[in-house]
């Protein structure tokens, strides 16, 4: 479970722990996934801390070896650590929107290629990818919607690809969740984060925000064994229709 120290992934990360399987909280900083593991084992949970850049090749060999001595062969996966540089086109940095590219898509493009092993060996496994509803397009995120539509065309391929070794892949593709991804957003353009909260609600056919269990009940049915049919496939999940 990449970026799993907070947000979005750390929900994730404890309740695929409740749900029953043991967890590599996996993020930039393996101190910062203390909490997420101290959550999960004084749940009952299994879980261990694991610090890696996943768009670092060396790291998330290290890191999947690591897994697979300490917690058994990896065969769920959800590629989830992310970050933002957004800035309009013409202001845009190549380092921006190399960061972005790397963290995302290569990141998830080294984690999968490292864990795909463990699965097929396995003749099971789980993979599920973090898109997001910027996938359609978002002013100011030229990067980020690169590469969260990157991920849909990735997630794909791996359907294909590792379908028959009874490998499923599937994206989430998120609208507005309340973390500190979208605190930041809110902070850079200089409104109060509940008054951005509202705003977003109020353009959302549900009236409200979405929260990162709403993301964890999603993932947790794509990892389930009651998906094995689902493959493929990007779900919103975003309190309405996207288009
Ligand atoms: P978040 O709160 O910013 O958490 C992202 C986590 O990823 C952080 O713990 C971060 O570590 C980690 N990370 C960043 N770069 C990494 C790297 N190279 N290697 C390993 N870990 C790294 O974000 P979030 O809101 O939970 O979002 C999680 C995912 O959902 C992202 O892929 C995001 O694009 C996607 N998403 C979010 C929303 C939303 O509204 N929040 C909507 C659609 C999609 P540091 O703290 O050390 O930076």
């Amino acid at each position: 479970m990449t970026g799993a120290a907070r947000g979005i992934g750390a929900a994730v990360a404890k309740r695929l722990a409740a749900d029953g399987l043991a967890v590599a909280v996996l993020d930039l900083d393996e101190t910062a996934c203390t909490e997420a593991v101290t959550a999960i084992t004084d749940a009952g949970g299994s879980a261990i801390a694991v610090g890696a850049d996943v768009s670092d090749e060396a790291a998330v060999a290290a890191a999947v070896d690591r897994v697979a001595t300490e917690l058994g062969a990896p065969t769920v996966l959800i590629n989830n650590a992310g970050i933002l540089r957004d800035n309009l086109l013409f202001k845009m940095s190549v380092d921006d929107w190399d960061k972005v590219l790397g963290v995302h898509l290569r990141g998830a493009f080294l984690m999968s290629r490292a864990t795909q092993k463990h699965m097929v060996d396995a003749r099971w496994g789980r993979i599920v990818n973090l898109s997001s509803t910027s996938a359609l397009g978002n002013r100011g995120q030229a990067n980020y919607s690169a590469a969260k539509a990157g991920m849909q065309g990735f997630t794909k391929t791996l359907a294909i690809e590792l379908g028959p070794f009874g490998v499923t892949a599937n994206a989430i593709a998120p609208g507005f969740i309340e973390t500190d991804m979208t605190a930041a957003t809110a902070a850079r353009i200089g409104v109060p984060f509940e008054e951005f909260i509202a705003a977003r609600a109020a353009e959302t056919p549900v009236r409200r925000g979405g929260t990162p269990a709403d993301i964890a009940n999603a993932a947790s049915f794509f990892v389930g064994e009651a998906a094995g049919f689902v493959s493929g496939q990007v779900l919103y999940v975003a309190g309405g229709p996207t288009d």
